[in-house]
């Protein structure tokens, strides 16, 4: 049958390919592909598991005091058949063979498979055997956690990006950390659906990097759609449609023609430098994630990079922060790779919804953070870390005796967090001067991120050489919404006439001191903001490599003075508040029509 869902629509274009479940398990799992050499490994490491697991229930069932009751050791003997039936391990075997999913993604891509089929059965004791399967299940993804070359050891072997079945894939899950995110760039997945989150959550904001169709905020998506259905993600409207019939195929096939077609068009603008009509100059920069970035920002035309986001260096190694040397390396490689244009690396901005790996990601927003939003992020984190802190103060200076480096720092509030930093940083520089290592003396730059940072700008620029607007984080702060909720994502509103006076208050207070300011939230890679962010005088612009030629074929067709006229009214909210295509105010989030 085929039906339809509604989302956010987060990332531009079109997306077909059978559905990959990515299932929420209660255990941390990793989700990776394996190449053919490591096929045999991993069923090798699915079968130890499995013995582990039958050696430790048969162990149990064999210690049972004489008074525990009888119901007890059936029990065991009902999970030592889930373990040993061939619908379990043989089938997740299956996964691990046709997909090349490692142990524990095929094992819990199966226990979706069966806990449906669980849920169907009219039976009631039937029925409620699922649960044993989750806990058997569970006990086996234990084991592979605890075998030899558990998971996170063997996720850096991710190679298999090369790996491509018959079909394009498109990945399902009720939410994707930033840190899995990192595995699936670059990989086989042509879209991605998820049932939470908001447009500019950091999931989204990845997609949008890797220049992938997604959508967000899609409810029920994970739970409705099945291991291998057809699914269209339609990226620009936020629908998703299941197993479409051949006509609706057929249309959105056309339409991903078109849009290869149109991004070819806008490819060849590449090298055209960014100039308005009445012939303002404009910079157009890269926001990157990795140092590997950096040639699809010289390919798009970058005039550097706008923001370097540290924290992705951190993620995804089971807790263990880069050292040092490892961190200049990184900074080093993205600021060679740039051939002497300027790289802005951000500190890092580790919290809210970029935890440091999976595990700590469940735990920070649903446990022990109550609000990780308004939490210990980004320079409040670096700060209560001063170790951590200065090492990465150290390796961003040492980068800067190899291009053009410039320092940013997160969501700064206080005129205290400033000028904390600015102490780490000189001290940060007066233990490598003792050290005899390099370096220039770096411009240092704010993020302004929330309401008080703007207006405490007139301090602020006392400290800071340039400031960077992360209007992200400012509509989320000003408007009170988190920006990772579908809940209220209608809420989300970068035309909110408050939002744009802090950004255009920003932008002036900047010039008249005649500081570089530059935006580098996603509105700078919005084409329907140009215009808008134009006319407040903004001339730096940071955003997706992918996005670039976009904007500067909104810039190119400009006129900055006419531009700058329509700004008084959105700021006294006389404009719409909603801009069609724009707002999601009013879109329709996880409803299903069939
Ligand atoms: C922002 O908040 O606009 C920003 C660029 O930072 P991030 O999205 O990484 O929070
Ligand atoms: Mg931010």
């Amino acid at each position: 049958m085929s039906f339809q869902l509604f989302g956010l629509p987060v990332s531009r274009g079109v997306a077909i390919g059978r559905a990959v479940l990515v299932a929420s398990s209660r255990v941390d799992v990793a989700h990776y592909f394996i190449d053919d050499a490591r096929v045999e490994d991993e069923i090798g490491r699915l079968r130890v598991a499995r013995d582990a697991v039958a050696g430790e229930l048969s162990l149990l069932k064999r210690d049972m005091p004489a008074e525990a009751p009888a119901e007890l050791a059936a029990l065991l003997d009902v999970h030592l058949m889930l373990l040993h039936d061939d619908s379990l391990t043989g089938a997740t075997k299956q996964w691990i063979v046709e997909r090349h999913y490692n142990a524990e993604w095929a094992l819990s891509a199966q226990l979706e498979v069966l806990a449906r089929q669980f849920d169907e059965m009219e039976d009631d004791y039937l029925r409620e055997r699922k649960a044993d399967l989750e806990q058997v299940v569970e006990r086996l993804l234990r084991a592979l956690a605890h075998g030899p070359e558990a998971a996170f050891g063997a996720a850096p072997a991710v190679g298999a990006r090369d790996f491509a079945g018959e079909d394009p894939l498109v990945l399902v899950a009720n939410d994707i950390a930033p840190a899995d995110m990192l595995h699936f760039k670059g990989g086989v997945f042509t879209g991605f659906v998820t049932d939470v989150g908001g447009r500019t959550s950091h999931t989204a904001i990845v997609a949008r990097s890797m220049d992938i169709p997604a959508v967000v905020g899609a409810r029920e998506a994970s739970r409705i759609i099945r291991q291998d259905d057809w699914v269209i993600i339609d990226g620009d409207s936020g629908v998703v449609i299941v197993n479409p019939s051949p006509i609706v195929l057929e249309e959105y096939r056309f339409r991903q023609r078109q849009a290869e077609l149109e991004r070819q068009k806008l490819a060849r603008l590449r090298h055209t430098p960014a100039v308005t009509l009445d012939g303002e100059r404009v910079e157009l920069l890269a926001n990157i994630e990795m140092p590997a970035d950096a040639p699809a920002a010289l390919d798009a035309g970058a005039l550097g990079v706008g923001l370097f986001r540290s924290e992705f260096l951190f993620m995804n190694r089971g807790g263990e922060l880069p050292g040092e040397d490892e961190q200049f390396e990184a900074y080093r490689a993205a600021v060679e790779a740039m051939n002497g244009l300027p790289v802005t690396i951000r500190t890092v901005d580790i919290g809210a919804d970029k935890p440091l790996d999976r595990m700590s990601a469940s735990e920070l927003r649903h446990e022990h953070a109550l609000n990780p939003a308004l939490g210990l992020r980004a320079i409040r984190w670096s700060l209560s870390e001063p170790g951590m802190f200065r090492q990465q103060l150290r390796a961003i200076l040492r980068a800067s005796a190899y291009g053009k480096v410039r320092l940013l720092i997160p969501m700064v509030a206080h005129v205290s967090e400033v000028k904390l930093t600015m102490e780490a940083l000189a001290r940060a520089k007066q233990q490598l001067t003792d050290a005899g290592k390099p370096f220039v003396d770096v411009e240092v730059g704010a993020m302004i991120e929330v309401p008080a940072a703007v207006l405490m700008l007139p301090v602020f620029l006392r400290y800071f050489d340039f400031v960077s607007i992360g209007t992200n984080d400012l509509i989320q702060y000003t408007l009170a919404i988190d920006r990772a909720d579908e809940s209220v994502a209608h809420l989300y509103d970068p035309w909110h006439p408050a939002v744009l006076g802090l950004i255009a208050s920003t932008i002036q207070q900047a010039r008249a001191l005649g500081k570089h300011v530059s935006v580098c939230g996603e509105m700078a890679g919005d084409p329907a903001f140009t215009e808008t962010l134009l006319g407040m005088g903004l001339r730096s612009f940071s955003m997706h490599p992918a996005q670039i030629s976009a904007i500067k074929q909104r810039i190119l067709r400009s006129d900055a003075r006419r531009c700058a006229g329509t700004v008084p009214a959105l700021l006294a909210g006389d404009g719409p508040s909603a801009q069609p295509g724009v707002s999601l105010a009013g879109l329709r989030t996880g409803q299903l029509t069939a």
